[in-house]
This record gives structure tokens, sequence and C-alpha cells, in this order.
């Protein structure tokens, strides 16, 4: 009786070891294309209720992690290629994007961004170019021309999508023509959009392609569509609390980028 305990318990074992190899390939094998791409939106020591801030002290720290654990920091085209599995994505691969084009990203971020030469998209709402506390064509040209930065559309006046689907005309204006005022400010293409507070509908994703972007960012998990959407490409949210160690290479593991699609 005894041994027949004993075997049945090394069975369960064997059994429940098989399981979680199997569940821990299966994670690694689904998220081979899931590329972590960060989102960030105001680069300033003080918090603010209504935009989502870093400190500049915190986002080097997160920086230099980067830097230093030698990640694969790729722009947006990258992206796209990993995720339609034209490129194979190398294990520690990451993005850095940031919302609404705040003037603190060239006077905090930029910088290290440069002292680390790591590549970032930054995405702009054109009504508020020049505006106080936001970048101007200066900037946007500076950083542009760096090779660096990447300069995306967050539309023109960053209205709720959704909303602006009942006038097609309006989302129009706001998709294609953001891009073309970006375009011709820059004099290059601007192939890349990020629908402003990450929503969308499957209008607004057949518009942005329809104006000619080859890529559209959302923010947290877009349940409608498949993980292999490049019209819906999720990012996860970055704050001053992800700064010790172990959380942040965590929430720069493709794994939680995974998991979080997966909720
Ligand atoms: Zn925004």
């Amino acid at each position: 009786m005894r041994n027949i305990k004993k075997r049945l318990g090394v069975w369960s074992a064997a059994a429940l070891f098989t399981v979680f190899i199997t569940l821990v390939a299966y994670v690694a094998l689904r998220s081979a294309s899931v590329v972590p791409v960060l989102m960030y939106h105001s680069f300033q020591a003080e918090e603010d209720k209504l935009v989502p801030c870093v400190s500049p002290e915190i986002f080097a720290v997160q920086m230099e992690f980067l830097a230093k654990n030698r990640y694969n920091v790729v722009g947006p085209e990258k992206i796209i290629a990993y995720m339609t599995g034209i490129e194979k994505m190398p294990a520690k691969t990451a993005a850095i994007t940031a919302d609404d084009g705040y003037y603190n990203f060239y006077k905090n971020a930029y910088p290290v961004l440069k002292k680390y030469n790591l590549p970032a998209t930054i995405f702009i709402a054109t009504d508020k170019i020049g505006a106080s506390g936001y970048l101007g064509w200066k900037e946007l040209g500076e950083m542009s021309d760096s090779g660096l930065i990447t300069i995306g559309s967050h539309t023109r006046s960053h209205p709720w999508l959704p909303s602006v689907s009942v006038d097609e005309e309006k989302l129009w204006d706001e998709l294609a023509h953001s891009k073309e005022i970006l375009e011709k400010g820059l004099g290059r293409r601007v192939d890349f959009i990020c629908y402003p507070s990450g929503a969308f509908n499957d209008l607004t994703k057949e518009t942005a392609k329809k104006a000619g972007y080859k890529g559209a960012f959302t923010t947290n998990p877009a349940k409608k569509s498949g993980i292999d959407d490049i019209y819906a490409i999720r990012r996860i949210k970055m704050s001053s609390a992800s700064v010790n160690p172990v959380i942040l290479w965590g929430k720069i593991s493709r794994y939680y980028a995974w998991f979080k699609e997966r909720r």
C-alpha cells in the first residue's frame, strides 16, 4: 500500500513538472514576438494628477538599466518587422515612446537618450506645436534630424477617436492632415500614429491605414484585436514607481507585455 502511494506521489510530481515545463515553453513561444513598448508622457519632478509623469532622475536610472544590460532598443520600423515575423526578435528587446509632445521631453529625456544612444518615438498632436509647455518646430526638427528620435502623429487636436468616427471628414482631418502637417514641417515621412488615450475602433484603424500609416500605437490591452495587429500596438505604462531593478526587469520583459495582453 505504501509503495503504491509512493509511486502515485512520484507520478503526480512528474505530471505537475511536465505541466509546468509545457506552460513555460508555451509562454516563451507565444511571447516571442511581443515587443515591450514603454509608454511615457511628461518628464518632470513634480507629480501631476492629470498627466502621467516620470521624474528626470528616475528616467535616467531606467535608461541606464536598458543601456547597461545591453537591451536591443528599437524604433517603430523594427517593432513592425518583429510583430509580422519578417525579423526574429532578440530576447532582450524594448522600445521607448512618449506621448503629447511636452517640452520637458527635449529638456529632460532627449539628453539622456543621446547619452546612451537609445532611439525613441514621440507622438505629437499638431495643434499644440509651439504652444506653451509643448515642443516647437525647432526642437522637433533638431531631434528628427539627429536620427535618434522618430516623430509620429498623435492627431491634430487629441480627441477621443471613437466619438470622432461619426464624422468621417473630421476623422480624416485628425489622422491624415496631422501626418501632412508633420511631414511638411519636418521634411521627412511620418509613418506612425498613436491614438489619443489609446482609444480606437475598426473605422479608426481602417482610416489610419488609408491615410498611409504603417502602424498605430494604443495603450494597454485592447482585447478587440490580435497581439499581431500592427494598427493596435500595445504599450506598457511607465512611471517613477518602476525603478527597482527587479520590477524594471519584469516590466521590460516580453513576458509582462504578453501577460498584460491576456487580461
Ligand atoms: Zn495623448
